[in-house]
């Protein structure tokens, strides 16, 4: 009720100017919220030192929309994700020492860095810390630019149709850091690898540090030029493997922690043995079990936990293996599993070898490699090829699509 009125004015001497409706507003957000909003101002670091607020009248005297850069870099990273709150165990711990060195020494350590791995591992946690970690540090006035790789696209695309690539230009190639999140997704953007590569030779050979997130290791991405494939392996790749339980266990403590809320350990360590997931998943049954016994005023504890989180571990019983695929595809064409993983290339098995791939990918969310060595020892990039025909086949051929359906509708 108090906050959707206001609005932003403008800009001045390093005030920010609030437009509230009336008097009784204004009063109101000075006495209740004067200090949450100089809080939040702080912490988004946006150059703003004072907050005005202003009503009726003293609106005239506002000068037209002074400029006001709310893509502020430090306004667009989770406060929440630093290397402080970022817990380290076997699985991560390369890649975060990796990334404390890039955010300690940037350009000198490694560049550019590629931090991969599966979803949920905690890629843009890191990268985000090293964005926090690099403009915090008052002694380095770094110009830094975070971005996903569907912002840069989505700039790529408006600069060459409103004309603006020479703006656009100037603005990455004058960077001290930047970074990019989830570049899997350049697959196959053309125009947008060109700008990509440009930009990089450019930050490169000016020593600016680069660094990328990506879902998969380069030679993983599909439809990706060679020259920028074989850049993003110039500086150093490190990777995200699930944590082990340890480090599970320890990820759920430092998050209670963080909501001042005591986890009894072993409910933690229940959790942490039950879901077998990303930690984004781990964090979010953390996040249902606690609001739960808070909203209830129920003690947090190993029954609780059994009973709240009914339904994710029920799911979690139930997890689609490559295994489990092979055998319901097997079933689906009448073959044996054994079928699927001998050398053979007759139609009747690549055809289900190829849908049976594709499952591994999208619903058990295996790796390449991974597939690869579980089908007969095929080529990464073999298994690449599989599922990008079933992909692309899904989209035109209904059939296929149907038995897709089927087949995923068996294995949940
Ligand atoms: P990704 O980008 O790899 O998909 P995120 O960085 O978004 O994953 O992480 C998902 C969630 O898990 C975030 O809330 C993040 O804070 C948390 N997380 C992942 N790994 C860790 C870790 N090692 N320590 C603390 N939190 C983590
Ligand atoms: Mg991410």
């Amino acid at each position: 009720m108090w906050l959707k009125p206001a609005r932003y004015s403008h800009v001045q001497d390093k005030s920010l100017y609030i437009l509230v409706p009336n008097e009784t507003y204004r009063n109101w957000y000075e006495q209740n919220f004067a200090e949450l909003l100089d809080d939040a101002m702080r912490k988004l670091s946006l150059g703003v030192e004072r907050i005005e607020l202003i009503c009726g009248e003293q609106t005239k005297t506002a000068p037209k929309q002074a400029k006001f850069d709310f893509d502020a870099p430090m306004a667009q990273f989770n406060p929440r994700y630093t290397f402080e709150t970022f817990v380290v165990g076997r699985s991560n711990q390369f890649a975060h020492a990796a990334a404390d060195a890039v955010a300690r020494n940037p350009a000198k350590a490694y560049n550019p860095l590629f931090l991969y791995g599966g979803v949920g591992m905690g890629k843009t946690h890191l990268l985000q810390a090293i964005g926090q970690a690099i403009l915090s540090n008052p002694e380095k006035k770094l110009r830094l630019a975070y971005v996903t790789t569907n912002q840069f696209l989505h700039e790529v695309i408006n600069s060459l149709r409103y004309d603006r690539m020479i703006s656009f230009h100037e603005r990455y190639r004058n960077l001290d850091v930047l970074m990019v999140d989830d570049i899997q997704f350049v697959g196959g953007k053309e125009r947008t690898q060109e700008e990509l590569f440009h930009t990089f030779n450019a930050l490169y050979e000016g020593q600016k540090q680069i660094v990328f997130t990506s879902d998969r290791p380069p030679k993983e991405i599909p439809d990706l030029e060679e020259r920028l494939r074989s850049r993003f392996e110039w500086g150093l790749m490190a990777d995200l493997q699930p944590p082990d339980l340890e480090t599970k266990v320890a990820i759920l403590m430092r998050k209670s922690e963080l909501q001042s809320v005591r986890l009894p350990d072993e409910v933690a360590l229940f959790m942490a043995s039950k879901i077998h997931g990303n930690v984004r998943e781990l964090e979010g049954s953390l996040t249902r079990l606690l609001a739960y016994c808070s909203l209830t005023a129920t003690e947090i504890t190993v029954g609780t936990a059994q009973q709240v989180l009914k339904s994710t571990l029920a799911a979690q019983e139930r997890k689609i293996t490559i295994e489990s695929i092979q055998k319901v595809v097997a079933d689906e064409f009448r073959l044996r599993v054994s079928d699927l993983m001998v050398k053979n290339n007759s139609k009747k098995i690549v055809y289900p070898r190829q849908i049976a791939m594709y499952l591994s990918r999208e619903l058990a969310g295996a790796s390449l490699p991974e597939i690869g060595r579980t089908f007969g020892g095929k080529h990464h990039t073999t298994v690449l090829h599989s599922i990008e025909k079933i992909k692309e086949g899904r989209l035109a051929d209904k059939d296929l699509n149907k038995i897709l359906h089927k087949l995923s509708g068996t294995l949940q």
